[in-house]
């Protein structure tokens, strides 16, 4: 590590812009859906055509009051939508429709936990709408390409874009910061979260000062990272470069650079405009939007639980360790499908407590269903084939005695690729464990006549010995016995032998 994390302190902020999920435009009635053919979902308006008017979309706003609320800002009773020009052939109108002076929300918060326990309130400025711009797709690289092409479809896709305060000292607490702000908005069901086809995109400004400064350093933003990984790295070689740069006596410029994620470094792409280079100015074709506090109110009442404090509720409730609760709540789907398994498994076995139940289900899920599936895969999660009433189902047969911890690993595969039921399975294939005594002490007794090397050894006082009777016997049942009390049956063979 180099020197900056003495001499310097990083002060990062973060950008993100999140596509809503709605199923039209900002301000026309074109589909939404994600990778339609090329300039399929377009209209004059989101086309830019001269004279075509907007009308804002009430979902859009919906959505957009539902997360500022979650982040406890302040929604205003009136806000304002601006034209931000620009020019770049992925936007006709020259103009983004946007929100400058009087955003949508201010002043908000996301609690963030950091590790070693410590947790620590991030503060966000301010959260505006405003529209997508279309997609450059190029032949080739951006340096090579001899034509470029333009997909509208994008164009005019509802945009939430959320500042963060500069509050953020490391890339680590920024990658933890957009986690949790991502789940946040998945929970809220206002954004499904993709940073692959970029429904969650991310800028970051960041900047060094010397340790116990109050003024903030010139800061850079960084652009393009649509990933956790690569916000962390990004700013890992930013703060790097920024402090060689410090350190041999250079000033930094401020600029936007751009991360690029295979070759692992920025390049400058820009000096940074200023607000007064985009001359902003309210949108004319739209009225200020008034918000009234009775439909905030509304919508405010119809808030779910948020991920840090189902996290809470789920090491109160079940006693669950923070790890396993941590792991359980990052996306909802998740938690649900624990929820449910768990109450499954508590009618199933009565005998188990909330607390036994509930760990098991999360060892299971922890352990095999996370090692198949993606745990912010909120679709796939929600549609597995081993739905949380047949893994309390496979549970249970454990918990009974019925198969051992290892037979149901086989059958839990089973169940994910068929979606049976676990009792179908056990009952075809036979795999009931075997805990008849007499049964087990003939196949014990066989073992031992037929392995008289072993036997010898045990003798001499190997112990191993003992562990290759239990492998034989583990073997002569298909792993079907008890292994209790094959161990408890084979000590006092053993022992009168
Ligand atoms: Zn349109």
């Amino acid at each position: 590590m180099s020197n900056e994390t003495k001499v310097y302190e990083t002060v990062i902020g973060l950008e993100v812009h999140a596509q809503l999920s709605t199923r039209s435009k900002m301000f026309c009635g074109c589909p939404t859906t994600f990778g339609a053919e090329p300039n399929t979902q377009t209209c004059p308006v989101c086309l830019g055509m001269p004279g075509a008017l907007p009308v804002i979309n009430r979902r859009a706003i919906e959505l957009a009051v539902r997360t500022a609320l979650a982040f406890e800002c302040r929604v205003n009773p009136s806000c304002r939508f601006a034209r931000k020009h620009y020019y770049y052939p992925d936007m006709p109108k020259n103009f983004q429709i946007s929100q400058y002076e009087e955003p949508l929300a201010e002043d908000g918060g996301l609690e963030i936990d950091l590790p070693g326990g410590v947790s620590r309130r991030i503060g966000i400025q301010r959260l505006h709408l405003e529209e997508d711009v279309g997609k450059l797709v190029h032949e080739g690289t951006l340096e090579t390409a001899h034509a470029s092409l333009v997909d509208y479809n994008r164009s005019g896709v509802p945009l939430m874009e959320t500042v963060s305060h500069p509050d953020l000292r490391s890339p680590e607490e920024a990658a933890i910061y957009l986690r949790a702000f991502r789940a946040v908005l998945v929970y809220l069901g206002v954004c499904d979260g993709n940073m692959e086809e970029g429904s969650l995109r991310c800028d970051a400004n960041v900047s060094l000062r010397l340790r116990g400064a109050t003024e903030l350093g010139t800061k850079v933003e960084i652009k393009n990272l649509n990933s956790f990984r690569n916000v962390q790295r990004a700013l890992e070689f930013e703060v790097e470069r920024q402090a060689r740069a410090l350190d041999a006596g250079e000033r930094i410029v401020q600029e936007t650079r751009l991360w690029d994620a295979d070759r692992g470094y920025t390049r400058s792409m820009r000096s940074k405009e200023s607000a007064h280079d985009y001359r902003y100015f309210p949108e004319p074709d739209l009225v200020p939007l008034e918000i009234s506090r009775a439909w905030v109110d509304a919508i405010r009442a119809g808030l779910p639980e948020l991920p840090r404090a189902r996290r809470q509720r789920f090491v109160t409730q079940y006693g669950l360790p923070p790890y396993d609760a941590g792991v359980l709540t990052q996306a909802r789907a998740l938690a649900e499908y624990h929820e449910q398994a768990t109450a499954a498994l508590k009618r199933a076995a009565p005998s188990l407590t909330l607390g036994q139940a509930a760990k098991s289900t999360s060892n299971w899920i922890m352990s095999e269903l996370l090692h198949v599936l993606p745990a912010d895969d909120e679709a796939a999660i929600r549609e597995a084939k081993i739905t949380p009433s047949r893994l309390a189902g496979l549970l249970k047969l454990i918990e009974n005695g019925t198969i051992s911890g290892k037979i149901a690993k086989d059958v839990f595969q089973k169940m994910f690729a068929s979606g049976e039921d676990a009792q179908a399975i056990v009952a075809r294939e036979g795999l009931v464990q075997v805990a008849d005594e007499s049964a087990l002490a003939a196949v014990i007794d066989q073992v031992i006549a037929e392995n008289p090397k072993a036997l010898e050894d045990y003798r001499k006082g190997k112990t191993a010995a003992k562990g290759a009777f239990v492998g034989q016997i583990m073997k002569a049942t298909q792993g079907k016995a008890n292994p209790a009390m094959v161990n408890r049956l084979l000590e006092e063979k053993l022992s009168k032998i």
